[in-house]
């Protein structure tokens, strides 16, 4: 697995990007900076890793744009230490991410293709979530639960009440809501009833299916 110094190159032209496109956390962006993307992709996509696209990845999913990687990273306020569970492991481009910041990561996959590749292909590169499994996002991990952070990185068509359930008060939702395009949606909880949703414009997201396969 090698990451050469045009990769590396090309990987601070992004990080430039996403900063113009307005991330401004920059533990985030040396996130962005280090982590080598792609190793995460198919090796006939490997020359436009350094894109700030979406990508095809397995099982006719995709490896979300690094912007809106960033954004929703940059919208949880990672702490070294916090619990975030993440709906959608996918490549795991964003649990690397999750993990670069000190996060301690539960990711959940319905892809069992998908779900298998990734919890091997992750520790190869050091990062090591402390939990990573197959099911159905929409449950959650009640078993793990409460998260201080939760992240769903595909599109759901409303905002699951176990999610709700399964974080903190003090904690930071994020997950884009919607059926053909999503608006990226942040909910805190302020108390054990109390939300605060605030909105963030619209994303594109491939769908959070219910039944797992
Ligand atoms: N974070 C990923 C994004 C992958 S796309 C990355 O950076 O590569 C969204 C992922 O969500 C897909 O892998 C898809 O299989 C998964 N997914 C869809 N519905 C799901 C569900 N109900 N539970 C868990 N994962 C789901």
């Amino acid at each position: 697995m090698k990451d050469s110094h045009r990769q590396q190159g090309k990987r601070q032209q992004l990080v430039k990007i996403v900063q113009e496109k307005g991330i401004e956390d920059q533990k985030v962006l040396k996130a962005i900076g280090s982590i080598p993307r792609h190793l995460f992709m198919d090796s006939s996509f490997e020359d436009h890793a350094y894109q700030d696209k979406a990508f095809p990845i397995a099982a006719d999913q995709t490896i979300s744009q690094p912007y809106t990687v960033a954004f929703q990273t940059e919208l949880l306020q990672i702490k070294r230490g916090d619990t975030v569970l993440e709906i959608g492991t996918g490549s795991g481009y964003q649990t690397a991410v999750l993990c670069y910041l000190g996060a301690k990561v539960y990711t959940v996959e319905r892809q069992r293709e998908l779900f298998k590749k990734t919890e091997r292909f992750l520790p190869k590169l050091g990062y090591r979530p402390k939990y990573a499994t197959f099911g159905d996002g929409y449950l959650g991990l009640p078993d793990y639960a409460p998260f201080d952070k939760i992240i769903v990185t595909a599109g759901a068509p409303f905002i699951p009440k176990p999610l709700m359930q399964q974080l903190k008060v003090g904690g930071r939702l994020v997950i884009p809501v919607g059926d053909e395009v999503q608006i990226m949606t942040l909910l805190e909880r302020k108390s054990q009833k109390e939300f605060k949703k605030t909105t963030f414009g619209e994303f594109r997201f491939v769908p959070l299916l219910e039944d797992k396969n």
